[in-house]
């Protein structure tokens, strides 16, 4: 999965998700990427998120919403994404094959993200910065 993340100089805020196609899907499957609200969810008054990873786990907490609605109640970009990559290993149980990473915005133009494993990057670029960010690695 791609996720992209983009606010413009008047705060608008936009948000796209590819998945791997159709080529390497089960058939019949669909995973998170095109579910609104599972793998993309932005809202103008708070921000969005973004989720790549293990869609089936992704869609049962309706991870990047839940981002999203973290943020609304006043969680930082990377606060959000780790509490709720927290909630999906909570949910989990077995971590086998859980892989699993959120990248979120707010209107603010603050940015963050958080991965199941440690190694998770993300690209950043504003009119004087183009650098990648390591997600922290910190969580129980
Ligand atoms: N989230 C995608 C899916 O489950 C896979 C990925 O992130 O690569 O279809």
């Amino acid at each position: 999965t791609i996720g992209l993340l983009a606010i413009d100089s008047q705060g608008r805020i936009s948000g796209a998700c590819t998945t791997s196609g159709w080529a390497y899907k089960l058939p019949g499957r669909l995973g998170d990427s095109p579910i609104i609200g599972s793998g993309l969810f932005v809202d103008q008054e708070v921000g969005g998120a973004v989720a790549t990873g293990l869609g089936e786990s992704i869609i049962r907490i309706s991870g990047s919403h839940a981002v999203v609605e973290l943020m609304r109640q006043g969680k930082s970009p990377e606060q959000a994404c780790k509490e709720i990559v927290e909630r999906l290993i909570r949910k989990h149980k077995d971590m086998s094959g859980l892989q699993c990473a959120f990248i979120a915005i707010n209107t603010k133009g603050e940015v963050g993200g958080f991965s199941v494993y440690n190694g998770f990057n993300y690209a950043l670029k504003t009119a004087n910065k183009d650098e990648m960010i390591d997600t922290p690695f910190d969580r129980k």
